[in-house]
């Protein structure tokens, strides 16, 4: 009887191994999270998300943490370059990830990158990355879910047992906002090769007279150089590029959906216009004799709403956020005039013809109010980014295989996304925040939310390394 249970076990124990002889487990895995066989085209592979598991509660201790880096007080969350508080702040995500197990670099303007490196390094790494300064009293989500998330995404990867083919790197980019040197998404413009900004930050200062260059050195950056075209990534460095964002508008929560599949992000310009006429006296000068500078102005500003819905989509915006007068008296005709435009959409021409007739109605309107159109300066004109289809279709495929519902939607704000698309395919993960709030104390995503968003990421980015 012994014996036969002896040999039974034998034949079990041997017939297992025959089984899963030619089957390497990370093959396997690999299939699972591919959602297509690796080796065998032809026969299908049932793709199984459950190995995928957040840890919410650490994740959401980390985003508490790292919001008390703050010069005011909770809840709010101020956080501005090359702060102390940005130095601790940045401490504390280099240290999550070397717990990860990802290997930190960082370049002359503070851009992190960690790296966890695929079984074929050589091939363009996927990226996903995003922001954690933070503009005067704001809060703790904006920019943090997909940095924390990333790290959290790669925790998650590593957990199931996948083995990534090409090397996953996550991206902490340098001033995302404006707040300090009044230039966005410094870091990733820098990594998209812009030369321009390498050249003005050997000079640009901040409100204090501080200069660039001397905060990014006392913050342990640009130590030897002015030079910063070190930073530029080559076009290629990455194959593919998501980040994970709060939604920062109120659809998906109105909606009552999970994820928001970015195929889309709008681009601003911005536009400085200044019209100069006579003045006078408010009684003594007559209507026929006037060159009124600030009815030129409040004209232009009907002009540019005119223009913007004869574009006759939906996706072009305009607004006039600045108009002042000059001397700004109410018995005084205005001798001059100041506006400020900014006009957005997702596709440069309809963008760009649109100021094309912003500035033809500036030139009649100066014409026929006999005024001097001083100034018309397009301050910055930043192209759009499509999303690239096979990031979309990533992220929908991770989004339907995690039964989480999805709608494909712009993001009419814009993100260091913008210049990565310079540089490799791009896509965003949206998820949804407390009634839209963002850039304020109330802003909130739920853990649930972040979670979900965090797998999306987690399995998109698995796709993504195995093309
Ligand atoms: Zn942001």
């Amino acid at each position: 009887m012994g014996q036969l249970l002896f040999l039974l076990l034998l034949v079990c124990s041997f017939s297992a191994i025959s089984a899963h002889e030619d089957e390497d487990p990370s093959i396997k895995t690999m299939e699972e999270f591919s959602g297509y066989p690796v080796h065998e085209p032809h026969s299908s592979v049932p793709s199984s998300t459950s190995s995928l598991s957040v840890d919410a509660q650490s994740l959401q201790k980390q985003i508490d943490e790292l919001s008390s880096f703050s010069d005011t007080p909770a809840p709010s969350v101020t956080r501005v370059l090359y702060t102390e508080k940005d130095v601790l702040a940045r401490r504390y995500v280099k240290n999550l990830m070397g717990l990860a197990g990802l290997s930190v670099r960082e370049d002359a303007v503070g851009n992190i990158f960690g790296r966890w490196d695929g079984h074929e390094p050589e091939l363009a790494a996927v990226a996903t990355g995003s922001h954690i300064d933070a503009i005067p009293y704001s809060g703790k989500y904006d920019g943090v879910v997909g940095v924390l998330g990333a790290i959290e995404a790669i925790n998650v990867l590593k957990r199931s047992g996948f083995k990534p083919r090409r090397s996953l790197e996550v991206i902490l980019f340098t001033s995302e906002e404006p707040t300090r040197y009044g230039i966005s998404c410094l870091g990733s413009r820098l990594l998209a090769g812009s030369e321009s900004l390498a050249k003005a930050l050997k000079t640009t200062t901040d409100s204090q007279n501080i200069s660039f260059l001397e905060t990014a050195k006392s913050a342990g950056y640009a130590k030897d150089e002015d030079d910063l075209s070190s930073v530029f990534l080559k076009k290629g460095t990455y194959s593919a590029f998501v980040e994970l964002h709060i939604e920062q508008g109120p659809i998906l929560e109105e909606e009552g959906i999970s994820i928001g599949i970015v195929t889309a992000i709008a681009a601003p310009a911005s536009l400085k216009v200044e019209f100069e006429g006579n003045g006078g006296h408010a009684g003594a000068v007559l209507m026929p004799n006037r060159n009124d500078a600030g009815l030129a102005a409040a004209e232009l500003a009907l002009a540019v709403e005119k223009h913007v819905l004869e574009s006759g989509s939906i996706d072009t915006v305009g607004t006039v956020g600045i108009l002042e007068l000059h001397p700004g008296a109410i018995n005084s005709i205005p001798s001059k005039s100041h506006l400020e435009i900014d006009t957005r959409d997702i596709d440069e021409n309809r963008r760009n013809q649109v100021i094309d007739k912003i500035h033809q109605s500036a030139i009649r309107i100066s014409k026929t109010r006999g005024v001097k159109l001083s100034e018309f300066h397009i301050v910055n004109q930043d192209p759009p980014a499509l999303s690239a289809e096979v990031v979309i279709k990533a992220m929908e495929t991770a989004t339907r295989e995690l039964n989480l519902t999805s709608k494909l939607m712009i993001s009419r704000a814009y993100h260091d996304s913008l210049f990565m698309a310079r540089l490799s395919s791009m896509g965003m993960i949206f998820i949804p925040c407390y009634k839209g709030y963002s850039h304020k104390p109330e802003e909130f995503a739920s853990i649930q939310d972040i979670s979900n968003g965090v797998k999306v990421l987690a399995l998109t980015l698995a796709k993504l390394s195995l093309q």
